[in-house]
């Protein structure tokens, strides 16, 4: 079984590392913070109060979040058998899936999905306690991280594009802002934080872009278990 865990802040580009190198050695990408964003969505849709744990914690109690992949890889996200994955990438959403991140019931629950997809297949995952507390046996791990400049910059450009607009809404101190703060709010929370584990490579991805280090990962996986290569 091989099972890549690629943790990092945001804007470290774990997401685009992690589906390039999925894609290459032809094994599934499961994308753990759209289980959270799908979680938070769905809190909010719901008026749920996101910073009250037991409401939270009660909320979550019927909640039924799934995960598929079309042919092509690609994967969707479901809550009580809605596809939500359209809804999940709005900036508000990014902050409230940060602040339901840190309630352990939903750290609890959300990694029990996680390992439960994992069980059955290869997988690369990111996130941020992924190789801590998710999967802590996985055979590759790795920490992504660039400065923090970088990684809003990135971000900034990302947002701008994808808004077609020039980015006219959006301001690149705020993004800045936005990424310290959820920098210090994982990194900071009391159970399971964004850690590089022990074991987990460092990967600095300031000057390297993401084909880049997608490239480091699938060789060091080819080198170590003669899975080859899809693509
Ligand atoms: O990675 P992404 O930006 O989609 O994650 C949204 C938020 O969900 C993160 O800021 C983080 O607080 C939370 N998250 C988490 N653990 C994960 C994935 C995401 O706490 N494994």
């Amino acid at each position: 079984m091989i099972h890549i865990t690629i943790d990092g802040p945001s804007g470290a580009g774990k997401s685009t590392v992690a589906k390039a190198a999925a894609k290459k050695l032809g094994i599934i990408y499961l994308d753990t913070g759209a289980i959270y964003r799908a979680f938070a969505y769905a809190a909010l849709q719901n008026g749920v109060d996101i910073n009250d744990e037991a409401e939270t914690a009660t909320f979550l109690a019927s909640a039924d979040i799934a995960v598929g992949y079309t042919d092509g890889g690609v994967q969707n996200v479901f809550f009580n058998g809605a596809d939500v994955t359209e809804f999940i990438r709005e900036h508000n959403i990014s902050k409230a899936a940060s602040d339901i991140s840190r309630h352990i019931p939903v750290r609890i629950r959300l990694s029990e999905i996680q390992r439960e997809i994992a069980k059955r297949r290869d997988v690369v995952l990111d996130g941020r306690d992924a190789g801590t507390f998710v999967l802590p046996d996985a055979n590759f791990k790795f920490y992504l991280t660039a400065d923090v400049e970088e990684r809003a910059r990135r971000r900034y450009a990302e947002i701008k594009k994808k808004n077609g607009t020039g980015g006219a809404n959006v301001d690149y101190e705020k993004v800045l802002s936005d990424i310290k703060i959820r920098d210090f709010n994982d990194s900071n929370r009391s159970f399971a934080p964004l850690k590089k584990a022990e074991d987990a490579e460092l990967i600095d991805s300031t000057r390297m872009n993401a084909e880049e280090v997608a490239e480091y990962i699938v060789k060091t996986v080819e080198k170590k278990t003669g899975h080859g290569r899809r693509e």
